[in-house]
């Protein structure tokens, strides 16, 4: 009795065992082994290792995009910069991001620029913004403004029903390029911006490869693949100098109580599998 009750046990802990195994197996049914898939004799590709529809070429890691009715939301790979609640991965004066945060959103309030905590070299970011009631106008309506390695800037500017310098308004790489249109929305409704930024590289004090932004506000493509000339300067040429592949990300406190929400970031790492 004793004997058989043991053996039950052990029975029934290696179906639960195969149970677990199967859900698991079951839950991701992305990753089930394939078929034999592609061909082996297809000519070599020229710039890889690989050759045309090589089937033991890596496959792609798999992420989990947003909801289809929430498209905005952080794939399941990103890096959640701010999320409503706090700016526990921002710093700025006295070691501390100071701006106010509130109802899932955060504002300028004066204490000076915030930055990441973190670095980042290419990546892709996600964030949102809103200008408030207008006041002033150019450069002084909403302004703030996106900054890579805490030095390039995509400016943040209301520029509905707003002109100034164009390569100063909304979406432009400040002091180099305008955007190519305006499709900026009123003051208090947010906006989104979408950016790829692709670090500048330096060997030594040589640069080997400027930086480039893709940047699409509100939907639609404001610069495709742009190079940046340097440091994005107010007055002056741009110019670059040599820096890490790393540095923070930075939001600009230009005096204007400006909202942030909503921001994620997804390095660009190299795939040489690609
Ligand atoms: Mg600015």
């Amino acid at each position: 009795m004793h004997r058989r009750a043991h053996r039950l046990s052990l029975l029934s802990l290696l179906a639960a065992v195969m149970v677990i195994a199967g859900a698991g197996f079951a839950s991701d049914p992305q990753d089930k082994p394939q078929r034999k898939l592609g061909y082996d004799d297809g000519p070599k590709l020229p710039d890889s290792e690989w050759r045309v529809h090589d089937g033991k070429r890596p496959q792609p890691r798999i992420v989990t995009p947003a909801p289809a009715d929430h498209p905005f939301a952080p794939p399941s790979d990103a890096i959640v910069l701010f999320d409503g609640k706090d700016l526990a991965q921002w710093t700025g004066r006295d070691d501390k991001a100071q701006w106010k945060v509130e109802k899932g959103y955060f504002e300028v309030n004066g204490t000076g620029d915030i930055q990441t905590r973190q670095g980042f070299g290419s990546c892709q970011i996600h964030l949102e913004w809103q200008t408030p009631p207008p006041k002033g106008d150019g450069q002084g309506r909403g302004n703030s403004g996106l900054f890579f390695f805490g030095r390039y800037e995509i400016q943040i500017l209301d520029s509905y029903g707003n002109q100034t310098y164009p390569d100063g308004q909304a979406g432009a790489l400040y002091g180099q390029r305008p955007p190519l249109v305006n499709v900026s929305r009123p003051p208090g409704e947010w906006q989104t911006y979408d950016v790829i930024f692709e670090a500048p590289r330096f060997a030594g004090d040589q640069l080997v490869e400027p930086a480039y932004a893709t940047v699409i506000h509100n939907g639609v493509v404001l610069h495709n693949r742009q190079v940046l000339l340097g440091t994005t300067n107010h007055r002056s040429l741009p110019q670059y100098s040599p820096h890490g592949p790393v540095g923070p990300i930075k939001l600009q406190d230009h005096g204007n109580p400006m909202r942030f929400r909503n921001i994620w970031i997804r390095p660009l790492t190299a795939y040489d599998a690609q």
